[in-house]
């Protein structure tokens, strides 16, 4: 197609018309091959984060991303194939409990996982804190671990979608992230590109999530299923509550403590988010005929312990040192380690997950800027839940921090970020939808 009409689609979105599949499939193709520039991918972004797209080019977008590159072969691989995805939220270790949990419930599970974006944690970034496990498998290896042993994660590879990686740095730079349509392409371009056939989403909804209430997190899971469900893939979107922080810790070598100490049993919200969740994706595989046998089932795999050592035989594959799963030696230890204590005697109100996630960036958890290293050691953990009753001076977070200055600096805006009343909190459940 000739520059003239790359001109013609603009224009056609900016005036909120309708573009047919090969003006969507034209756009993506010049994305991929560099051959639109820059400026007009930004104004096709923009008049499509104003004027929106329909169900159809919804659809038309993210097979056109999803086939922008390389797509994983997994038919040599047992079925059924699940695939989990968040749309990102505070202490979200979640990937790394249920994967092994559905791996015991006889799924093959092939993931490709990102990396922290704003205040929101990745798993890679997380997985990365553990000595030798690598991130960085290729789709061959990811195929031959996967027939091994069932389960198989790596970060994300330019070979698949990369049309999405074009247009995700664009979105980044042209503030139009929180589009529904555009998020909903990103995230089910990849998730095709890997092969997947049922995908189960976790839409995170509250002050920690790109969704900040139920009504626009609704649209976004509403979207994500029905753009799925043209494109032949089977997607539950659940809603889950993002307005504290998930489970105790934030910050990535902590929160794999946190996920470790689930696989051996510890309960509380997150492990009720990951049995939640796998019991959607075993519903929906027909493994079992409904979510509560589902949740059943996955229960099951962490009382007897299966699920801990499908965990040890993954983590074995990709090569974590020995010994991650039996104590704390491996984790790296953070230079200045201090409490923050109640002012007051009351009741847990708010743990506000928007500014825990802001203190454990600034702590230099995750990136700021391209170049930013990532010290895997820092965090917060949470020595309270909201509900919590609390009497002045108790503990209710230890900060791991890089230096004293970066405690001290940390213990009063936590202080902030926890709210403590009189009155009893309303329960907030996990599970939103
Ligand atoms: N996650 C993605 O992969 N893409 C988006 O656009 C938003 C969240």
């Amino acid at each position: 197609m000739s520059k003239a009409d790359t001109l013609t689609v603009i224009s056609t979105k900016r005036d909120g018309g309708v573009l047919g599949r090969d003006e969507i499939e034209h756009i993506i193709a010049g994305a991929t091959d560099g051959s639109i520039p820059d400026y007009q991918l930004s104004a096709f972004l923009m008049a499509a984060f104003i004027q929106g797209l329909n169900a159809q080019e919804t659809a038309d977008l993210t097979s056109a991303m999803a086939g922008s590159g390389e797509r994983l072969d997994l038919s040599s691989l047992p079925r059924p194939w699940v695939d989990k995805h968040s749309t990102g939220g505070i202490g979200d270790k979640t990937t790394l409990v249920t994967l092994p949990i559905l791996r015991a419930c006889g799924l093959t599970v092939v993931k490709m996982s990102g990396r922290g974006l704003g205040i929101t944690g990745g798993t890679i970034d997380k997985l990365e804190s553990v000595p030798g496990f690598r991130t960085d498998l290729s789709p061959e290896e990811m195929v031959a671990q996967a027939s091994k042993i069932g389960i198989a994660l790596t970060g994300q590879t330019p070979k698949l979608a990369p049309a999405d990686k074009k247009l995700y740095s664009l979105r980044n730079s042209t503030s139009t992230v929180a589009s529904i349509p555009l998020i909903v392409a990103s995230i089910l371009s990849k998730k095709i590109a890997g092969g997947a056939e049922t995908i189960v989403l976790d839409v995170k909804c509250g002050s920690g999530a790109f969704m900040r209430d139920l009504s626009e997190a609704t649209s976004l899971a509403d979207a994500l299923e029905s753009t799925a469900k043209l494109l032949g893939v089977r997607c539950i979107a659940r809603i889950t509550d993002m307005e504290q922080p998930l489970g105790t810790s934030v910050g990535n070598a902590l929160e794999v403590q946190e996920a470790i100490a689930t696989l051996k049993g510890e309960a509380g919200r997150f492990r009720e988010l990951c049995i939640g969740l796998s019991g959607s994706a075993l519903a929906a595989c027909g493994i079992t005929a409904s979510q509560s046998e589902g949740e059943a089932m996955a229960s099951e795999t962490l009382i007897s312990g299966r699920a801990l050592d499908c965990a040890r035989q993954w983590f074995t594959a990709q090569g974590a040192q020995d010994g991650v799963f039996d104590d704390e030696a491996w984790m790296p230890r953070a230079g200045a380690v201090g409490d923050v204590r109640a002012e007051q005697s009351g009741q847990v109100s708010v743990i506000n997950a928007r500014q825990v996630g802001e203190i454990v960036l600034d702590l230099g958890a995750g990136k700021k800027k391209q170049d930013d290293v990532i010290d895997h050691s820092v965090g917060v953990v949470l020595q309270v839940q909201v509900g919590a009753k609390v009497a002045a001076g108790d503990t209710i977070a230890t900060i791991y921090a890089r230096t004293e200055s970066d405690l001290a600096a940390a213990q009063p805006r936590l202080q902030q970020a926890v709210a403590i009343g009189s009155d009893p909190a309303p329960e907030r459940p996990i599970f939103l939808r």
